[in-house]
């Protein structure tokens, strides 16, 4: 049994949704299921249309059309049969999310973000699926939400695994058996039966818990480069695909700023040894990257990652007292509590630094509580760099042209947080 993941641009017109068909076609009766994303940028405009209805701003009904619009357009481009009724139950999704839109919000905005959010990828899901049965590519449209149950963590759902692992062996496996199955990526579903997101991206981890599930063989995410590189090419020009790595540096890569596997996708894959391939769909029968061979195995190219949109954060106590166990614990617990996240962190006596992702909303509320009783400076748009088998010259190269604000080495890796020089 085998798990395919289709990102958003995959998926982002009618041409992109026929090249998947295509895909899919050189699989025909083998056992697949298929995870998609929202199509092209709708989770963009949905996060602009659920802010728009929370705040009641009048934009809303625009954003909410254009949304269908572009929806519209790919399903015209698509399908032929107009007495499809593919073409009903759009229009009557459609009509449910523009209901939504006129009842007033709830008072938790993550929760209302996650009720509008997840309609892109229900609307993928549904196009896609009519549009391979159409092609002949027989399959089954499921609901994921039916297997994938998650805590109230709205924005962030952490997955009930016991439950969730239960549901998609006992109920999805023996019908993925039968036929392919299309399902959606990025949401699950509370005990309260509201929906539940997995966080941005979130798409590679609903694939990895399908597979985990399903004791999938592997997991196949369909990209628009040829495998996991070993630089971002837009950045760095001489970046090579790395053929085969191991869970370990993958997660590390991921977690440091690699956008190219979310960073939450390899551990449950890990846990069962099921090899995660990352390929292009662009030309589906090259090699891409396998991720998951033992450590020997793994090819040891230098790697490098930035992290962009960093805000290095300084923390020092008014009251002179040293940054020790007290202080830090309160620190930390702060930094839980407002759900930012930390990505370097570095402590001296008096003060303690840490970098984190510049989510100016959750950064702000954090900086508030925690002026109350330390005196905070902050340094924005600072970049994370994270270099692995790093030699001093690639290390001189990367520091031209930037001020070195922390720099962390071990044996094989160095971090540094850089700014552009004064
Ligand atoms: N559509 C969601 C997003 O763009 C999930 C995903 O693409 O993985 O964040
Ligand atoms: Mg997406």
């Amino acid at each position: 049994m085998k798990v395919f993941k289709f990102g958003g641009a995959s998926v982002k017109n009618a041409d992109a949704v026929r090249n998947v068909g295509n895909v899919l076609q050189a699989f025909e009766g083998e056992e697949v299921l298929v995870v998609v994303s929202a199509m092209g940028k709708t989770t963009n405009a949905l996060e602009l249309l659920a802010t728009a209805y929370f705040e009641n701003k009048e934009e809303k009904h625009d954003i909410y059309k254009q949304v269908k619009i572009f929806h519209e357009e790919i399903i015209k481009g698509l399908l032929h049969n107009s007495s499809s009724h593919t073409y009903d139950d759009i229009e009557n999704l459609f009509i449910e999310l523009e209901c939504e839109l006129e009842n007033s919000p709830d008072s938790n905005f993550d929760k209302v973000y996650d009720q509008i959010v997840s309609y892109g990828e229900i609307f993928s899901s549904r196009v896609l699926s009519a549009y391979l049965n159409e092609a002949g590519i027989k399959n089954r449209w499921m609901d994921a939400q039916n297997f994938i149950c998650t805590d109230n963590t709205y924005r962030e759902g952490k997955v009930d695994w016991d439950i969730t692992g239960n549901l998609i062996s006992k109920k999805l496996k023996p019908i993925v058996k039968k036929q392919m199955v299309v399902t959606q990526g990025f949401i699950g579903r509370n005990k309260d039966n509201f929906t539940v997101t997995l966080g941005r991206e979130g798409s590679d981890y609903s694939a990895a818990i399908f597979a985990y599930g399903l004791d999938a063989e592997s997991v196949t995410i369909w990209k628009d480069v040829a495998g996991v590189m070993n630089a971002d090419p837009k950045k760095f020009p001489d970046a090579i695909k790395i053929d085969a790595i191991s869970y370990p540096k993958a997660i590390e890569m991921a977690y440091f700023g690699a956008t190219v596997i979310h960073p939450k996708t390899i551990q449950p894959l890990q846990s069962k040894n099921i090899p995660l391939l990352v390929k292009s769909f662009v030309n589906p029968t090259a090699e891409g990257t396998v991720v998951g061979v033992s450590k020997e195995k793994e090819v040891h190219l230098p790697t490098i990652i930035s992290k962009g949109n960093q805000l290095l954060i300084s923390i020092s106590s008014k009251d002179f007292s040293f940054i020790v166990e007290d202080n830090l614990s309160k620190i930390f617990d702060a930094f839980a509590t407002h759900k930012v996240k930390i990505n370097l962190m570095q402590n001296s006596a008096i003060s303690f630094s840490v970098c984190v992702d510049n989510d100016l909303n959750r950064v702000n509320q954090l900086i508030q509580f925690l002026e109350k009783d330390y005196t905070i400076k902050s340094n924005a748009g600072v970049s994370l760099l994270t270099i692995t088998n790093y030699t001093q010259e690639t290390l001189s190269k990367h520091l031209q042209d930037t001020q070195l604000l922390i720099e962390q080495k071990t044996r094989n890796t160095v971090q540094l947080v850089v700014g552009l020089k004064a």
